[in-house]
């Protein structure tokens, strides 16, 4: 069968002497891995020199029994200049690269997670702060893959959440002070931090653009959605040490 679609580029990796292995986040089908054929041998074959990051519009035949497939047209739409151009925002690309790859299983469509990534890549060639930008992905992202966080109440006496609270990684959500009882294993939580994860989650995109965090709140952010991410997916982001 010959499929289209619309696709960012998570990962390629060179397979034998002259083509390469490409995985796409598609807007249609969800995450696709394909070989371009011949694409290191004849540069011209395809209208895409398929880097990280970039969108293409892509067409390939689907085996039926196998999760690679065979591309036979990539033609790059967009290249996103301005990202390349800086380390910082490149790795920040790099980093929301990875956990989609790491989040999406094969080939399980879901275009809200496609249209945020482009929401992101589009934000962040003009906007300075690399790393608030990651922050909102992170939190969309939770909420889109299921794992949105439990912040209202708190998990196990299910009060109302207004002061300081702590965070559980395991059960995903807050713990008052009193049931936390002194554990300091939990992180604590500012109300800020708190109100800051709800409003990018109840918010659309350019919205959450106009938030202003101060430093204190980012970097509960930053602690937080990182461990949480790497307590659901099991395993370690490479790609986010290199995050500021
Ligand atoms: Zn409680």
């Amino acid at each position: 069968m010959i499929l289209k679609s619309d696709g960012i580029v998570l990962k390629t990796f060179d397979l034998r002497e002259t083509s390469r292995i490409a995985i796409f986040f598609t807007k249609e089908y969800g995450k696709v891995s394909g070989v371009l054929k011949g694409i290191r041998k004849d540069h011209k074959k395809f209208g895409s020199s398929v880097d990280r990051f970039s969108v293409n519009y892509i067409v390939y035949y689907q085996y039926r029994n196998s999760d690679l497939h065979l591309i036979s047209h990539c033609d790059l739409k967009s290249y996103f200049y301005p990202i390349r151009q800086d380390l910082k925002k490149s790795l920040a690309a790099s980093y929301i690269l990875e956990l989609v790859n790491l989040i999406m299983p094969p080939e399980e469509k879901n275009e809200k997670i496609y249209n945020l990534m482009l929401d992101f890549l589009e934000s962040l060639q003009t906007q300075s702060d690399a790393s608030l930008l990651v922050h909102y992905f992170q939190i969309k992202i939770l909420s889109l893959s299921g794992f949105k966080p439990h912040l209202d109440t708190c998990l196990k006496c299910k009060a109302r959440i207004i002061e300081k609270a702590r965070f559980s990684l395991r059960e995903g959500g807050l713990v008052c002070l009193n049931c936390a009882a002194g554990d300091a294993t939990l992180e604590l939580l500012s109300p800020g931090a708190v109100s800051s994860i709800i409003y990018t989650e109840r918010h659309d995109w350019s919205t959450c653009l106009r938030l202003k965090l101060t430093e204190s709140v980012q970097k509960e952010l930053k602690y937080v959605l990182n461990n949480f991410l790497v307590f659901h997916l099991g395993r370690k982001i490479k790609s986010a040490k290199y995050l500021k």
